[in-house]
């Protein structure tokens, strides 16, 4: 396993292991960038089948983090965490508190929240070994907690900026989407998208959450390698990374992608071939940027409500402006994304 020569190295700033033994804790600690401010990111729990994977993954989702902070200008760089683990067997106190240890040690260069696998349980165990975590809620008050339907919320906002670039029209009514994965933000997003009018397909490998979504929401169940091929309007990754691919675009029916996933083009190729295929991709980490917004205010506390809704409704303009641009220039949204992203880093720098 290699870090430096690594692909998705990437000129990290900070690479930590770290391990409990007491308490069987594996993880990884990447740290992207300072320049605008701490490393702010969630931490993923997941199964990885090797060391190097679970490298890949924190690396890619902690670069992902710089750019995603910087274009919802918060004062924050990007960090993420990985425990090596399977969330529903592997949980443990000790573990956790453990995790919020190696979070500490890290002196408040990165701050943690909740990400795939991890509950606010956790993060409160995590925050009684450190401050340097969010996403656990404030005292007295609604504010805080599990970032998901604010995540949810951004994305939803995201696709209808899609929607209204791609169909020239201000409303899904009568649209079909296509949700892979109705988890913590994709079932939030099938409340926004049913109560739009749209027309729901979902697929999950965990059969309880299609149940939820099918019977909640009237959603039409979807096998679970055949969802994102649907004949529909939108296809909405949220469940992981890299399922935007050269063996999966050919395939794809959908004129627009949007959804929470991280990472969801598998390369930088995919996003060229999609604007080939004239497909509007909405990208991941501007339209999914609700929850860090939230996460990040929580643990500034000096934000309102409205402050936080109005920071979070600016995903629509944002959105736009990127699809506009890409428009303009004959590039793929992800390339400008990634271009505007990387320009406030190096002004910050
Ligand atoms: P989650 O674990 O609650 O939900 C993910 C769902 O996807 C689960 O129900 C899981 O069973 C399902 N799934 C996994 N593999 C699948 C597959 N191959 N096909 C279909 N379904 C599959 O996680 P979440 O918090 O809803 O996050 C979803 C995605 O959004 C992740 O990529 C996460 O990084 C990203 N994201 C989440 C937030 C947030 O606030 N939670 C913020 C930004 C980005």
């Amino acid at each position: 396993m290699t870090v430096f020569s690594n692909p998705d190295f990437d000129a990290h700033e900070t690479v930590q292991m770290f391990y409990d033994q007491a308490s069987g804790l594996k993880g990884m600690i990447a740290v992207h960038s300072t320049a605008l401010g701490p490393g702010f990111g969630g931490c993923r729990m997941w199964p990885y089948g090797t060391e190097a994977e679970a490298l890949s993954d924190v690396l890619r989702l902690s670069r992902g983090m710089s750019y995603k902070n910087a274009l919802a200008g918060l004062v924050y760089g990007g960090g993420k965490a990985v425990i090596i683990g399977d969330s529903k067997t592997d949980k443990s106190k000790a573990l956790f508190e453990a995790f919020g240890r190696a979070v500490d040690a890290l002196g408040g260069r990165y701050i943690t929240a909740e990400d795939v696998g991890i509950k606010v349980a956790d993060m409160e165990v995590a925050a009684s070994q450190t401050v340097y975590v969010s996403g656990i809620g404030r005292d007295g008050t609604d504010f805080g907690g599990d970032p998901s339907p604010t995540t949810a919320l951004g994305v939803f906002l995201g696709m209808q900026a899609a929607v209204r670039h791609k169909f020239n029209r201000d409303t899904l009514d009568g649209l079909s989407v296509a949700v892979q994965g109705v988890g913590n933000v994709g079932f939030n997003l099938c409340k926004h998208l049913t109560d739009a009018g749209a027309k729901l397909m979902v697929a999950d490998v965990y059969q309880p959450n299609v149940e939820r979504a099918c019977d909640e929401l009237g959603a039409e169940a979807v096998d679970a390698t055949a969802i994102l091929f649907q004949d529909v309007d939108i296809v909405a990754p949220c469940a992981l990374g890299g399922v935007i691919n050269a063996d999966t675009i050919p395939g794809l029916q959908a004129k627009i992608i949007a959804g929470a996933a991280n990472n969801q083009l598998g390369t930088e190729q995919d996003g060229i071939t999609l604007r080939k295929r004239g497909i509007l991709y909405a990208p991941d980490y501007v339209v999914n940027s609700a929850g860090i917004i939230a996460v990040a205010a929580e643990y500034d506390g000096d934000v309102s409500e409205a402050e936080l809704r109005e920071k979070v409704n600016r995903i629509y303009d944002r959105s736009l402006a990127i699809f506009q641009r890409a428009d303009g220039e004959d590039t793929p949204t992800s390339v400008i994304a990634d271009q505007m992203a990387r320009e406030i880093i190096a002004n910050a720098s």
